[in-house]
């Protein structure tokens, strides 16, 4: 088969690897379809790494995708070949303490796809996957729509944790695909008004489709003062989108007294510093989201019974070949892109 393996800072190469065959009863192989690039994908594109995880090259990357059933294990029972399916990235051991606790996202042994030394990623023709990381989909949805429940389902999740009830008045910072994923959830839920930041014009007016109270680009707007000018009280919930140590510290002061930092963007350095005693007088709650958990149905579901409306953020698409002018282009954030799918088949 066919993959595209990450063999260096800023560098693919489209190598011909042995197909992956089943040797688990309970897994499947699949045919790659579609495979979206991620944020998180970036940091290891340019950086090598984010954080403690370093890439080992060459690797393969890439967690957001959908496919077809081409194979099946003799124990596998919910599944038969041509099925189509969306991927849960996640494999949890189910049996530490996390994962006892509901919580297989901080698994102590977990396994994510394209994640270093864990698993290799999706941007290749077949991989192998046990059953349970497979959720099938209905004809009517796409293949795009499918990768897209990865990032609707941390959008999902972020708001769950959040948990706004009906009037609360938010903030999100950073309206890329997670930021937007944010926002669509939020749309199906009974949030009052809803603010939006982005440095990029193109996102901005993309964020305006789903119409906020207000939107800002931080590099020209006040965006404290003007959105306190229209709402004194300020903000219950503020989801961090960004990543921008900045944005950070924005959050903290569009929050009103009791309000919730929700923190899903991933920072490029480890080391951020933090207004503690505006935090500690406003008793600002700090949320960090993981990924998420148990909410890749419920992602799923929402795109099939047309709740959310997530095809849209599909605005490039490229060959396997072409992995690289994808991730150029996404690290490069030019030409309006929002999301970038590898179209592997
Ligand atoms: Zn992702
Ligand atoms: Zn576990």
């Amino acid at each position: 088969m066919k993959a595209a393996l990450l063999t260096g800072i800023r560098q693919f190469e489209i190598r011909e690897m042995p197909d992956p065959i089943l040797t688990n009863e309970t897994d499947v192989l699949i045919r790659v379809k579609t495979v979206g690039v991620c944020g998180s994908d970036i940091h290891y594109y340019t950086t090598g790494r984010i954080g403690s995880q370093i890439v080992d090259y060459p690797s393969i990357v890439g967690h957001e995708a959908s496919g077809i059933i081409e194979q099946v294990g003799k124990k596998v029972k919910r599944f038969q070949p041509g099925d189509r399916i969306a991927i849960d990235p996640a494999l949890s051991c189910g049996r530490c303490d996390q994962c006892k606790a509901g919580r297989e996202h901080t698994c102590r042994k977990l396994l994510f796809l394209g994640c270093p030394k864990q698993l290799e990623g999706c941007l290749c023709e077949y991989i192998v996957l046990p059953q349970r990381c497979c959720y099938p989909i209905r004809r009517s949805m796409t293949f795009d729509e499918a990768t897209l429940s990865e990032p609707l389902a941390v959008g999902l999740y972020s708001v769950e944790r959040s948990m706004p009830v009906a009037g609360s008045n938010v903030a999100i910072l950073g309206v890329g695909p997670i930021g937007m994923s944010v926002f669509h959830v939020l749309r199906t839920k009974k949030a009052a008004r809803v603010y939006v930041t982005d440095m990029i014009e193109e996102r901005l007016a993309f964020s305006r489709r789903l119409r906020p109270t207000w939107s800002g680009n931080p590099k020209i707007n006040d965006v404290v003062k003007e959105v306190s000018q229209m709402d004194p009280l300020l903000m219950d919930i503020v989801y961090e989108c960004s990543g921008d140590p900045a944005a950070i510290v924005q959050g903290i002061r569009l929050l009103k007294p009791g309000g919730k930092l929700i923190i899903v963007g991933i920072t490029a350095t480890d080391d951020v510093s933090l207004p503690m005693h505006e935090l500690r007088r406003s008793e600002i709650t700090i949320l960090n989201i993981r990924r998420q958990v148990h909410c890749t149905q419920k992602a799923i579901d929402l795109i099939a019974k047309r709740k959310v409306r997530i095809g849209p953020l599909v605005t490039h698409r490229f060959r396997l070949e072409e992995t690289q002018n994808a991730f150029d282009l996404v690290a490069s954030y030019n030409d309006g892109v929002m999301k970038a799918i590898v179209d592997v088949s």
